[in-house]
């Protein structure tokens, strides 16, 4: 089980980041910079990107440290 678990919205998808699960493998940041961003605190900035490219680059991530759920979803983290 992760120690700890982060949330972040833009309203409309909730990005999920478990940092103990996190393989460092630089996908996500290399990916799509204007959400994720080691350089900034916090790292994630939602409403930098659509949640569409947020989707995708997080279905990216190889070790499951990154995962969403839809804000209107009754089911969290499918
Ligand atoms: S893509 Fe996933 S495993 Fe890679 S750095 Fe980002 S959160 Fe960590």
């Amino acid at each position: 089980m992760p120690k700890s678990i982060h949330k972040y919205t833009n309203g409309e998808v909730t990005i999920v980041w478990k940092p103990d699960v996190c393989i460092h493998s630089t996908l996500c940041w290399k990916g799509l910079k204007e959400v994720f961003n080691p350089k900034l605190r916090p790292w994630i900035e939602p409403a930098g990107s659509t949640t569409e490219k947020i989707i995708e680059q997080i279905s990216k991530c190889p070790s499951g440290a990154l995962t969403y759920y839809m804000n209107n979803d009754e089911m969290p983290e499918q």
